[in-house]
């Protein structure tokens, strides 16, 4: 699937008339992958993870947010693969749109995995690092398992133990 395909879904929920979020038609320059956490004040307050792979910004929506210590599983649900430049993305999403509210970039820097990130996203176990101005060290992505009737994928962030975590 090449990056283009992966944002149809992205686009289709979106009016790039009314929003101000990008289309996303251009690639990330950069030598080190970026991620993005982005601070939502939709429907109900959430925080967005994004990690840059392969052309797009794979995405969990983090209710609770990120924690730094190691005992808290946040629950992590992902959603559609969002553009790179939405990394950059803060400000309104006007009334009646999708995801309408208040989007603010809460921490950004750079990312690398531990291991192979596509493997790790299939086999629902991705470890990696953030080099981020509040998010730093090692952390891992652990899909858990369908309920028979469930759409969603339920993924687990969970800060793994290094010099960065905090209980
Ligand atoms: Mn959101």
């Amino acid at each position: 699937m090449n990056a283009s395909d992966a944002l149809d879904q992205y686009r289709n929920k979106r009016n790039f008339d009314k929003t101000r979020e990008p289309a996303g038609d251009e690639q990330h320059a950069g030598d080190a992958p970026v991620f993005v956490v982005q601070k939502h004040d939709a429907s109900t307050l959430h925080y967005d993870f994004r990690l840059e792979l392969d052309g797009v910004l794979k995405s969990w929506v983090v209710p609770k947010g990120p924690s730094p210590d190691p005992a808290h599983r946040r629950l992590a649900i992902r959603v559609e693969d969002h553009p790179l430049a939405y990394a950059q993305f803060q400000g309104e999403i006007p009334p009646g749109e999708y995801g309408a509210g208040t989007v603010e970039r809460w921490d950004y820097g750079t990312w690398e995995p531990m291991k192979d990130p596509g493997e790790g996203l299939d086999s629902g176990k991705l470890e990696f690092r953030l080099f981020g101005k509040k998010l730093r060290g090692a952390w891992v992505l652990i899909r858990m398992d369908k309920k028979p009737d469930e759409d969603q994928e339920n993924w687990l962030l969970i800060k793994m133990k290094d010099a960065f975590a905090k209980a």
